[in-house]
């Protein structure tokens, strides 16, 4: 490490969890290097940053070789489309990404010399038969599906993150980071927090698929981003399970967004997407004892916060 301070590399940090991890990362006092393509994040996201002499934007996408002049000691590598809506969208990008984006990446931590940690996802275990999920379980991911793309550029992803470790001696860590919530998300992603908001403010009835009894485990994103520093600084390697125990029904969560919001709860209801999981929810003990993390934000609280940024930006 060259200073006190890291210089750190976060690709996708125009991004939903990208951008809040760029912003605590400069209030920490490190200098951040964003490189993104803007193919699902937002220039948006980071208008409070770009004033700011340690923060520089690199419009890049990271399927070819990136060019980053100067030392870097931390790659957060976030990159990927990550909504459903989005890969479905982008399934060859995602595919790409995922493969070759992750080697350009690795290939530069490599050159610099620099801690390198992915950005995966509880979707490597694909619709789950063992619950809730540790990190020792292998999973159950159709190749084949919709979601393939995007399931399986992450377990490669994490594939291509160890052959580095083993191969090179990269030092690498694998979060596996499950559904995140907070202000930033897009309005048009698809994921359930901000779809029930737009829904609510716009005073329509929340779409509901199946049953609504399938659960998610909803994690508030300033926690998720303390994960993610805690995790780099740790040295670890994982992979790491980063995400909220607390198991949430869909309609629970339609329930508290129309409480929060003040809006009537009116549902219809929509079938189920194909290979849409019934239930995840991680083991979060590695975290807890390697990292001495678990969320702190209450639920309630988050959505409170989400929906807040939501109406300022009506
Ligand atoms: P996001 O779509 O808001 O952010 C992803 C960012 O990556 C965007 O800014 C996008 O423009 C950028 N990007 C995509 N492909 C790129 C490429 N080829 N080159 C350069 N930039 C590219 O998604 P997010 O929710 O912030 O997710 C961030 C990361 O966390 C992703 O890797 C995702 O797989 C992972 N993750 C997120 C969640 C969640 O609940 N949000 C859950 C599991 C994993």
């Amino acid at each position: 490490m060259r200073s006190n301070s890291p210089r750190v590399l976060v690709t996708g940090g125009a991004g939903f969890i990208g951008s809040h991890l760029c912003d605590r990362l400069l209030r920490l006092g490190h200098t951040v290097v964003c490189a993104d393509n803007f193919c699902t994040g937002r220039r948006e996201n980071l208008a409070s940053l770009l004033p700011e002499p340690r923060f520089h934007l690199v419009e890049a996408d990271v399927v070819h070789p990136l060019d980053i002049p100067g030392p870097v000691d931390w790659v957060f590598h976030l990159a990927s489309p990550a909504s459903p809506a989005d890969y479905f969208r982008l399934p060859l990008e995602t595919l790409r990404t995922g493969s070759a984006g992750t080697d350009n990446v690795l290939a530069l931590a490599r050159a610099k010399g620099a801690r390198f940690l992915l950005a995966s996802t509880s979707e490597v275990y694909g619709d789950p038969l063992e619950h809730p999920q540790p990190e020792s379980y292998l999973g159950n991911v159709s190749t084949i599906g919709p979601r393939s793309v995007y399931d399986e550029a992450k377990r490669y992803a994490e594939a291509i993150t160890m052959a580095y470790h083993r191969t090179h001696g990269v030092d690498v860590a694998i979060a596996r980071i499950f559904n995140t919530f907070g202000p930033r998300m897009r309005m048009d992603d698809g994921r359930v927090v901000p779809t029930f908001i737009a829904q609510a403010l716009a005073g329509r009835p929340f779409t509901i698929n199946g049953t609504g009894k399938q659960t998610r485990s909803l994690c508030y994103v300033a926690d998720m981003v303390a994960a993610l520093i805690a995790l780099m600084r740790s040295g670890q390697r994982g992979p790491v399970n980063l995400g909220s125990t607390q198991e949430m029904a869909v309609l629970d969560i339609a329930e508290l967004v129309a409480a929060e919001t003040g809006r009537p709860v009116r549902h219809t209801y929509h079938p189920l997407g194909q290979d849409d999981p019934e239930r995840r929810r991680p083991v979060i003990d590695l975290a807890r004892r390697l990292l001495g993390w678990a969320p702190a934000t209450s639920i309630p609280d988050g959505i409170a916060a989400t929906v807040a940024w939501f109406r300022e930006k009506e």
